[in-house]
């Protein structure tokens, strides 16, 4: 529930409130406007008798809350969440585009690919170390190896990095490498995974789950912030449905939906979604033109020859080609590239 303090409520007034509210089990957390004060309330304490809250003095009224994602949805935060990673921001005016191999496999192909992403115009580097495989017997990563990899790649293009984190022991480590920790979709409901993420400040781009409504991804977003991190990044990356001519059905509505629902940056990514590279152009063009902040884009110097989602990967001229399609779409939206 959020607690509306009048405009004459005392500081000591609003901190009885607080107190009042921790004392019944709530998480607290003020939002101190230019004319009042609200006080988010969050815990789900629907047995607990709250009424006498609504008396206490400054005190205005109180609006339940009916959405359950309290944190991630509107009610409290109208403006939209504007993730920083170094100098770049998510959920601006700018489209953040993220590219990269979907593993790292050696450091000198992934060191050119990163420099050909770097001059097509993109802003973070993708690449898996820890590889959520379908088959235990398909290449699961270089693990540590590969996160060292990454930062050499950091390190010589000054690309900031993104990397999947799949299991809560390894989330200290990826976090001392990573710029954003990813959640894959297979993880969205990992919910120890979500809360060990959310006890760091580190960027977290969080990926729908593959038969995930909205709802629940909105629901799994909440366990992040709940912990105290706010940075969240959505990714919307293809639903599971009856149909097979792609390997996720895209959901574009899900971004407007996210949109009118939540404050929080909402990504597309093409790649997995079609599962094929030949339809990564037109739905990136759709994800900006219907409102994305960013894209995160397979891309492989030889795909033909990757360890990991070669069909679905662009080559590097073929990225390169797409950045320059893209940036007319950005600006008939009224984004930049
Ligand atoms: C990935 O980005 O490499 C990945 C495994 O994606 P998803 O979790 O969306 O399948
Ligand atoms: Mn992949």
């Amino acid at each position: 529930m959020i607690i509306v303090m009048s405009q004459n409520a005392t500081k000591e007034q609003i901190e009885n409130v607080e107190k009042a509210l921790t004392d019944l089990g709530f998480k607290t957390h003020p939002i101190v406007g230019d004319v009042k004060t609200v006080i988010g309330a969050i815990g789900d304490k629907r047995h607990l008798n709250t009424n006498y809250i609504s008396t206490m003095p400054g005190v205005e009224n109180i609006v339940p809350i009916m959405k359950p994602y309290k944190l991630a949805g509107k009610e409290l935060q109208k403006n939209p969440t504007i993730v920083q990673v170094g100098d770049v921001k998510i959920g601006g005016t700018e489209v953040v585009v993220m590219a990269g191999p979907c593993a790292i496999e050696n450091l000198e192909t992934y060191l050119e690919t990163a420099e050909k992403v770097k001059q097509a115009g993109a802003k973070i580097l993708r690449g898996g170390a820890f590889k959520p495989r379908t088959s235990p017997y398909a290449f699961q990563g270089l693990e540590e190896d590969g996160l060292k990899i990454m930062a050499a790649a950091r390190e010589t293009t000054g690309l900031k990095l993104v990397t999947e984190v799949v299991d809560t022991r390894d989330v200290e480590l990826v976090a001392s490498y990573t710029d954003i920790i990813q959640i894959g979709a297979r993880n969205m409901q990992n919910f120890r995974l979500l809360k060990e993420v959310g006890m760091y400040q580190k960027p977290v781009l969080l990926k729908r789950g593959v038969a995930a409504t909205i709802e629940e991804w909105l629901m799994a977003a909440e366990y992040i912030i709940s912990e105290g991190n706010p940075n969240v990044i959505l990714c919307e990356r293809g639903i599971r449905t009856y149909e097979t001519a792609t390997r996720n059905t895209i959901d574009m509505s899900a971004i407007p939906v996210i949109k009118e629902l939540s404050h929080l940056p909402i990504i597309l990514d093409p790649s997995h979604a079609a599962g094929t590279w030949k339809y990564v152009n037109a739905l990136s063009k759709g994800a900006i033109a219907t409102g994305a902040d960013g894209l995160i884009i397979e891309v492989h110097s030889s795909p033909d020859a990757a360890l990991c989602d070669g069909p679905q990967s662009l080559l590097p001229s073929k990225f390169e080609q797409l950045m320059k399609e893209l940036a007319p779409v950005a600006e008939a939206v009224g984004r930049t590239l």
